[in-house]
């Protein structure tokens, strides 16, 4: 089944809205198969975007992720990379549609509220990386 990796990010912890988004989840259907709460150390959060390296806005996203707890969660269940990115919606909040997680509760686009993995080869790595002890 396919797995891939979701992050509530500091600021959907900062705003109370874990028990929101991950219902989300939960009534997709998904299997919940990893969760915790990490304080993300500046070189996991520079490992997890180093391919926007170099970007302008990529000094602020690391100060972002770095900036209070994350939740770190893995879900599986059929087409799981493409149905969370779904029901997340477009990067930029202003622009997502209403429905999805950041239509409904983001208006920024780097303070998101998510991340989620764009393929099943990205998934495996970041699932590696926020869970190097593995899966229950
Ligand atoms: P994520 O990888 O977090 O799931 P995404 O795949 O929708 O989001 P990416 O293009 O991979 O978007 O960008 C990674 C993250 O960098 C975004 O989620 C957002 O927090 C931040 N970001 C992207 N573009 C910008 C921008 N132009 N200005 C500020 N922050 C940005
Ligand atoms: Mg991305």
């Amino acid at each position: 089944m396919q797995q891939t990796l979701i992050l509530l990010k500091p600021d959907a912890v900062q705003r109370r809205l874990v028990g929101e988004i991950t219902g989300r989840f939960e009534r997709k259907g998904l299997r919940l198969a990893g969760l915790k709460l990490v304080q993300a150390p500046r070189a996991l959060a520079e490992q997890h975007y180093a391919v926007h390296k170099g970007k302008p806005f990529y000094d602020s996203l690391l100060a972002f992720l770095t900036s209070g707890p994350t939740v770190a969660m893995v879900w599986e269940g059929r087409e799981a990379v493409a149905v969370c990115r779904t029901l997340m919606g477009l990067t930029d909040g202003a622009k997502a549609p209403p429905g999805t997680i950041r239509g409904d509760l983001a208006l920024s686009v780097q303070n998101n509220l998510v991340h989620g993995s764009d393929s099943p080869e990205n998934a495996a790595l970041e699932v590696a990386l926020w869970f190097p002890e593995g899966l229950v």
